[in-house]
């Protein structure tokens, strides 16, 4: 896709349209990919200035990623790092527990919440990882093409696109955005995106912006998370102390009049 940054562009493989907005922003990044770029870059810089600059420093290995990102599903960071110990203490290596009563793993991980799909889940993918390459070095993710490496871990069974970007960025430094509910709002709010592109497409949109720079990938995701939870909330987003405004598309449509949050509540932009 050409969308919307990079001055390359293809018809066919431009999302459906769904709204007239939607239709408008794409038809704007034809006549004005140069200016989008530009504000893009706006936009980095003031995030950098907002949050600090954030390094990339690639840590767990890649299992180990993957199976804390599982448990991290639906679940606060806290209650994720008491599951994962709990696991890792409970069971000696990652075949114990493969092979272990579900109910034992369920209880191991009952901190983290939705114990009772996270455990099969969790089985299930070590099962297939086993089944696929007898091995638990996932370390080939990070030889394959990234399309490739994306489609391997989507492929098994539980594993979704956000989780497989957070094994391939944070545990292999490759550049593939996870796009959660902060990311994906922010740039919907701050037409990156056009209208209602869906997370995944947003995650295309974003590391086409971003090229092959896992450092840049990396950043733009810490960042927009932490301003999605400090300033651009689901609800009342701080706009009138947002350093991002006169950038933001959701801003300027709604300085003048009450805002809509995502859920769709009549909301005020708000000077904090
Ligand atoms: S101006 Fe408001 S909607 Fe736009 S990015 Fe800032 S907080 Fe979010």
């Amino acid at each position: 896709m050409g969308y919307p940054f990079d001055g390359h562009y293809n018809l066919l493989s431009i999302p459906v349209l769904v709204s007239v907005r939607q239709a408008i922003a794409i038809v704007e990044c034809f006549l004005e990919p140069n200016d989008r770029t530009t504000r893009f870059a706006s936009i980095r810089a003031l995030l950098e200035s907002t949050y600090g600059p954030r390094i990339l420093r690639p840590s767990f290995e890649p299992l180990t990623e993957l199976i804390s990102t599982i448990l991290s599903q639906n679940t606060s960071d806290t209650n994720t790092a008491r599951a994962f110990r709990s696991l890792r203490e409970t069971f000696p290596t990652w075949d114990a527990i493969r092979r272990a009563e579900t109910v034992d793993v369920i209880a191991a991980i009952r901190s983290g919440g939705l114990a009772n799909r996270k455990a099969p889940r969790i089985q299930g993918v070590l099962d297939e990882i086993h089944e696929r390459i007898g091995s638990e070095d996932l370390g080939l993710l990070g030889e394959l093409p990234l399309d490739e490496a994306k489609q391997w871990l989507t492929s098994l069974h539980g594993v979704g696109s956000k989780t497989a970007a957070c094994v391939l960025l944070f545990a292999l430094g490759r550049p593939a955005m996870p796009v959660d509910t902060h990311v994906h709002r922010v740039a919907l709010r701050l037409g990156l995106v056009p209208a209602r592109t869906s997370p995944e497409a947003t995650a295309t949109y974003l590391e086409r912006m971003l090229g092959d720079d896992a450092q840049a990938v990396y950043a733009f995701h810490m960042e927009t998370i932490n301003h999605g939870r400090s300033l651009c909330r689901a609800l009342r987003p701080a706009c009138g102390g947002c350093p991002l405004r006169s950038d933001c598309d959701y801003f300027q449509d709604h300085e003048h009049a009450p805002v809509t949050s995502d859920s769709g509540h009549p909301q005020t932009p708000r000077a904090e």
